[in-house]
């Protein structure tokens, strides 16, 4: 599933290349993506022009000069800027620009195309309820976000809800929480502001290495190459009996919730 390094880097390459293209045309493959009737969504956008590319948690927005079009990849995906010469096998949506350039945008299971007006974000309830980018935040801001939440609530339960911090997931989380020291099922109030200091840092630190990388091997950027991030760059995520590359304990996988966290108990203690 992408998460802040992907998306930041579609939304990047995005946003370097789309800006003054024209939508001549939509074809629509897969109707249920869209959060309006095909017709609707085609008259929205054709003949609107992109002016930027940005990203809030795991959503692209794309403005048009005529309203917003936002891409959720759901569990992966490709965006591909080709031609129709040379179209994917599999595509979902294609946006043909008035320059013969063509935007390919495949999801592997499911994923959302939403048109909102320009001033309609607050209507569009799964982006209304969106908490903030978490790399958007300042130590401040989330010092704060983290103590206004439930006391008794999991670090780990709040850093992937995204309606309350937005843009993080399942495969960054792991080395997001080792790098801070934390054990996933630590509870807010068992956090001293030293904790909640090392847990931004540890969040910068977590993500930018595959952000400086254009995202995980398994996502393709704009142009169909693969993101730079490879899993000999995750730390202790998926890496269960491995040294942990401090303390050289064994890394564990253990239950947490619904989910599993991979953990190093030397570096980690449950307090
Ligand atoms: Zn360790």
């Amino acid at each position: 599933m992408p998460e802040i390094p992907e998306i930041a880097s579609r939304a990047r390459e995005m946003n370097q290349a789309l800006p003054g293209k024209r939508i001549g045309h939509i074809e629509v493959i897969q109707p249920k993506s869209l959060n309006l009737p095909t017709e609707d969504f085609c008259k929205a956008l054709v003949d609107t022009v992109i002016e930027e590319v940005t990203y809030h948690g795991k959503w692209i927005k794309v403005r048009t000069t005529r309203g917003w079009l936002l891409l959720n990849m759901g569990m992966g995906g490709e965006i591909l800027l080709t031609s129709r010469e040379k179209m994917p096998v599999k595509y979902r949506l294609a946006f043909d620009f008035t320059d013969g350039t063509c935007l390919a945008i495949n999801f592997w299971w499911f994923g959302y195309a939403y048109y909102s007006e320009l001033d309609g974000l607050h209507t569009i309830a799964m982006i209304a309820k969106l908490g903030p980018t978490v790399l958007d935040l300042s130590e401040d801001e989330f010092s704060a976000l983290v103590k206004e939440q439930k006391p008794g609530m999991r670090i780990k339960d709040f850093l992937l809800d995204q309606s309350r911090v937005a843009g993080i997931g399942n495969a960054y989380i792991h080395d997001i929480l080792f790098l801070a020291g934390l054990h996933p099922l630590r509870k807010i109030l068992t956090l001293s502001d030293a904790d909640i200091s090392c847990l931004y840092t540890a969040v910068q630190r977590g993500l930018e290495p595959s952000l400086a990388k254009g995202g995980a091997f398994y996502e393709t950027d704009l142009f169909g190459q693969k993101g730079g991030f490879e899993m000999k760059d995750i730390l202790i995520g998926y890496r269960e009996g491995n040294p942990c590359p401090v303390c050289g304990e064994s890394i564990e996988k253990i239950r947490t919730g619904s989910t599993s966290s991979f953990i190093c108990p030397g570096c980690q203690p449950l307090i």
